[in-house]
């Protein structure tokens, strides 16, 4: 394909995708297809010769959009959103079209400079902590995923308290007697990253949450005094802000101070509700955060960056650099010897990275931090109105308190009739919503977080729950 050539079909992609935004709402929610029948539209094999981009785009429409779950559709109420936005698709093209890979700073000096001065904006828009600020000790860093930041956070963690001792998790591996210590609400991505450090799950110590899914403190502080009876540590500890299942917020000051006493090192997850914070009020969650080690939030599930963009903080960012360093002979380089650049390679598990700061600083730019405020405002109001409908109804229960964009309910005819309330909804492809389980019971949740989502849609939305309730029952 020529540059010529590329002009046009350029033109081609970029109106067929502002077409689709046009257009997404008209489209069942959740993809309709069986299994099997992307694949069976496609043929077996590579083509020999190439084909033209204009036959290429025709089989997007014609086999592609229908597998496809509209994530962007304005009717999407499941899991957690990724949504995206027009300046966030233009960033990542733009990066696509430069190609950078940003591994060292010498590799593209745009690349990591635009990087750090973003995560810099990021402390003040949403008033982290200034240990995060890559002026000091810490700083922040773009990871794929906020699984991928958790994991970094234990390897940093284990590598820093076995530091102390004369041997490192860098020759020696993770020690048997580091422990770590999450809640039962905590995201699956935390038992992950166990299996992944190669600790095992066994050395996960589960904490019980309270009745609203808030770590308890006091049982934090009893296993830890178990483990230590037995001569174990504890080594590193994963709060949540906003847990998926149902937004809950755990006591991060309480928490903070157990880990300042322990040594244990404290991760904070807030994967979702993290980006509310750009609103003052909404600041409370982040009560405490000044006693955390390591704190992550994704752009790419509220604040319009689409998928990949998690922000990782750290307040010291020697544990990881010395967990995650190394330094073969082909990338030595003036710069980096120099000590005056960061090279990011050393903050995340890949080598290569992607221009990923482009499309959050298009974003936020672009919408200003004025626009990022009114949109979580929107969504978190549109939640609580859509909590007052349900709580209006006496066929339905809220399983827990909103939680900024989060309604956790469940109609009172119980668990099989829930189910099938979601299922029905979700084959008429008018909406789409998932469930979790609270209290034992088949719970559903109602996420309103897409770019594009107006208050009609949340509307009608509440009047699609009901009548396919009623005609359930
Ligand atoms: C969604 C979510 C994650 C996982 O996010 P990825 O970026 O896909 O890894 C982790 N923690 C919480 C609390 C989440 O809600």
């Amino acid at each position: 394909m020529t540059p010529e050539e590329f002009r046009k079909h350029g033109r081609d992609v970029i109106d067929w995708i502002a077409d689709y935004m046009e257009q997404v709402e008209e489209y069942p929610v959740l993809s309709q297809v069986a299994p099997g029948d992307v694949r069976a539209s496609l043929p077996v094999s590579a083509p020999q010769q190439g084909e033209s981009f204009d036959e290429i785009l025709a089989d997007v429409k014609r086999v592609i959009l229908p597998g496809i779950t509209h994530w962007q559709s304005p009717n999407f109420f499941g899991y957690f959103p990724a949504n995206t936005s027009p300046p966030s698709i233009l960033g990542e093209l733009l990066a696509a079209g430069l190609g950078v890979q940003g591994m060292l700073w010498t590799t593209s000096p745009a690349c990591t400079e635009l990087e750090q001065l973003v995560l810099d904006w990021l402390i003040e828009m949403l008033d982290l902590p200034p240990s995060f600020h890559s002026a000091g000790d810490g700083g922040g860093v773009i990871q794929d995923t906020a699984s991928s930041a958790s994991l970094c956070a234990l390897l940093a963690a284990c590598h820093r308290q076995a530091d102390s001792k004369p041997h490192d998790t860098r020759h020696k591996g993770i020690d048997s007697w580091q422990l770590a210590y999450t809640s039962d609400q905590a995201h699956s991505s935390i038992e992950k990253a166990m299996m992944i450090a190669g600790m095992g799950t066994d050395r996960l110590r589960v904490i019980e949450s309270d009745a609203e899914g808030r770590m308890r403190p006091d049982r934090l502080e009893q296993q830890m005094a178990v483990d230590a009876s037995h001569g174990l540590k504890p080594t590193f500890v994963c709060a949540t802000v906003g847990t998926t299942s149902s937004g809950a917020v755990d006591p991060l000051a309480e928490i903070g101070r157990i880990c300042n006493e322990q040594g244990a090192w404290l991760h904070v997850d807030a994967a979702m509700a993290g980006t509310a914070a750009v609103c003052p009020e909404f600041r409370d969650m982040h009560h405490g955060l000044e006693l955390a080690d390591s704190y992550a939030f994704n752009p790419h599930k509220w604040m319009f960056v689409n998928f990949d963009c998690n922000c990782f903080f750290v307040a010291d960012r020697q544990p990881l650099l010395q967990a995650l360093s190394v330094l073969p002979d082909y990338l030595r380089n003036r710069a980096s010897q120099s000590g005056e650049v960061v090279d990011f390679r050393d903050w995340h598990i890949p080598l290569g990275r992607r221009f990923r700061a482009l499309k959050l600083w298009f974003v936020i730019r672009s919408f200003g931090v004025e626009g990022l405020q009114q949109k979580i405002r929107s969504h978190v109001e549109w939640a609580g109105q859509f909590a007052e409908w349900v709580e209006a109804d006496g066929d339905f229960e809220l399983a827990a308190q909103p939680s900024l964009n989060l309604v956790c309910f469940r109609h009172s005819g119980g668990d099989d009739m829930n189910q099938k309330l979601a299922d029905t909804l979700n084959d008429s492809g008018e909406l789409f919503l998932t469930h979790t389980v609270l209290d034992d019971q088949l719970t559903l949740r109602f996420s309103i977080g897409q770019t594009s989502t107006r208050l009609d849609n949340v509307e009608r939305a509440w009047a699609a729950i009901q009548g396919t309730a009623a005609e359930l029952s």
